[in-house]
């Protein structure tokens, strides 16, 4: 699993950030990216990328801000131009869909795929045999979104020498204790899949939290997550303003991980009031309560591979 982030501003692009969008490549998982908010000109940052909009199976929206939907038509276009013909599906809040249909009705664009809509509410909103996927009301302006990502257990590889030497024969046997099943060879002798495979790989757990001031359920969706993604809109200097507008500070997300018991944390969705100083300045302060901590730039990529998560090209 890869993720790479496309916008890392609040609020409005800067020459540096633009606005909220990140990509969780599940391409190892189930080919296919994941799409977490879509803010203005996300397509065009996605040229940069090897990311391919017709991979794209889900799209997340955390809230109806223009810094995090704007992007959203233009890029549901090109995917039909560039030939993505599997539906997508679009998770948000109430209003998405209207505005999403009556854009492309108004712009008479034509989709050679087709949507489905998923209105969010708090619960589990997808589920099926590799993922879960949660999500709970956070504290913004607006109505606003976490999503809590898990991927359940994986199956222990087949330790094929072990089943050879209890006489298990080459052939479709092999693949169903591999995939879990118990089987009974010619002489009547039972092999438990338990047996003969390595015990379960857990999974990976990332939370995704939208624009929100510090909230228990911030807490509740990042426990112990491998990963925490969250804004800090703010620092320490202006909280004041942070709790005012439904925004974070660095100290806010640092005290969500920690608190979560999550490993690493990722801080996104800065203000452009911060010259590369200020963010060196949040970044050490955060480490201190999280010592596993990024505050990342558009297009940064991390890969989260045997329990660890590094960033690449660095
Ligand atoms: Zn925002
Ligand atoms: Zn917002």
């Amino acid at each position: 699993m890869h993720i790479q982030f496309l916008g890392t501003g609040a609020g409005m692009p800067s020459k540096s950030r633009n606005t909220s969008s990140l990509a969780l490549k599940l391409l190892d998982e189930r080919g296919t990216i994941w799409l977490f908010d879509c803010g203005e000109a996300t397509q065009h940052q996605i040229l940069h990328t090897t990311i391919k909009p017709r991979k794209l199976e889900k799209i997340f929206i955390t809230h109806l801000h223009g810094d995090h939907i704007y992007g959203l038509p233009g890029l549901l276009g090109s995917r039909s131009f560039l030939g993505g013909e599997k539906p997508l599906t679009i998770y948000g809040p109430k209003g998405l869909k209207e505005w999403i249909q009556l854009t492309l009705q108004t712009s008479q664009t034509h989709l050679n795929y087709t949507i489905e809509f998923v209105e969010v509410e708090e619960g589990v909103i997808f589920e099926d045999e590799d993922f879960k996927v949660t999500a709970m009301p956070l504290q913004h302006v607006v109505p606003c979104f976490g999503y809590r990502l898990e991927q359940k257990p994986l199956p222990g590889a087949l330790q094929i020498e072990k089943a050879r030497a209890f006489g298990v024969p080459k052939g479709p046997l092999l693949g169903k204790l591999k995939n879990g099943m118990d089987v009974t060879l010619d002489d009547g002798t039972i092999i438990r899949s338990e047996e003969v495979t390595e015990s379960p790989k857990s999974g990976f757990t990332v939370a995704i939290l939208g624009d929100t001031r510090y909230c228990e359920n911030a807490i509740t969706l990042s426990h112990n997550a491998d990963i925490v993604i969250h804004e800090a809109t703010f620092d320490h200097t202006t909280e004041d303003l942070a709790a005012n507008y439904g925004h974070s500070t660095n100290i806010d997300a640092a005290n969500v991980a920690r608190i979560s018991g999550a490993q690493n944390l990722l801080i996104n969705h800065l203000s452009a009031r911060f010259f590369p100083q200020d963010i060196e300045n949040m970044l050490n302060e955060v480490k201190e309560l999280i010592p596993n901590t990024f505050i990342v730039k558009d297009f940064d990529e991390f890969s989260w591979q045997q329990g660890e998560l590094k960033i690449l090209g660095k």
